[in-house]
């Protein structure tokens, strides 16, 4: 037995005659049948068929749902890279410009430069904000690139960690990176690790720091001297 044949016959409203389930108008009259019969036995003899319908009656119209997911993806990601840009933009917060002095910090690096041991030294963080205006404003130009002017650098203390801001200027809109080391005097020397970094507000983990080492190149090379020379240094502390 197969199920057509255990169909229902689609009694005729019209004349009563009873017609195969397959056909669509009576046999006997022409009237057109009502086949709602034949679809509801049809589905309740086939749980699979009947499953799938349910199914696509909970998810709405076949595509529907995943045009949602979609749909609210995109929405997803473009909130994140406007969340990034903004965090790329805002400035962070540096220590103050500083005023242009000629600082100690300057005749401490020649006693070192020419006695090789100068002994503890000690600086606050405006001191080395001071020397950094001081000693970077005759490097300008050679701290330009191509659209983007170098407006200053500053350095932050917190924690044993030294962070190294950098602004430059870009049509006149300001771009902020900041790179942090972890500073530790071991051995008589100084040492340096890169522990991350923010452009604008946004990290930077220090694995992708290392990289982005090339945006504050030019500024090492500007401070060469002093690197050497901090080298040099039994122990600096910075408060
Ligand atoms: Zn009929």
């Amino acid at each position: 037995m197969t199920t057509t044949t255990t169909m229902t016959k689609l009694v005729c409203a019209e004349c009563r005659h009873e017609n195969e389930a397959e056909r669509i108008y009576c046999h006997n009259c022409g009237e057109r049948l009502d086949r709602s019969v034949v679809a509801a036995q049809k589905n309740a003899q086939d749980p699979q068929e009947e499953a799938r319908r349910r199914l696509q009656k909970m998810l709405g119209p076949p595509n529907r749902a995943r045009q949602n997911f979609f749909a609210v993806s995109k929405l997803a990601l473009a909130a994140a890279v406007v969340a990034v840009l903004v965090e790329i933009a805002l400035p962070p917060e540096l220590p103050e410009p500083t005023k242009i002095v000629s600082p100690q910090i300057d005749l401490d690096l020649e006693n070192a430069a020419s006695y090789r041991k100068p002994g503890p030294l000690e600086y606050s963080q405006d001191q080395i904000n001071a020397y950094l205006a001081y000693r970077l404003a005759s490097k300008k130009k050679a701290l330009n690139k191509p659209l983007l002017d170098f407006v200053r650098a500053t350095a932050s203390f917190r924690e044993g960690a030294c962070t190294i801001g950098m602004e430059r200027s870009l049509f006149g809109y300001s771009l902020f990176s900041r790179t942090s080391y972890r500073v530790e005097a071991s051995a008589g020397k100084i040492a340096a690790t890169n522990v991350g970094g923010w452009i604008g507000r946004m990290p930077v983990h220090p694995v992708i720091m290392r990289f982005g080492d090339i945006i504050f190149a030019d500024l090492w090379s500007a401070l060469d001297r002093e690197r050497k020379l901090l080298g040099k240094m039994d122990a600096v502390n910075f408060r």
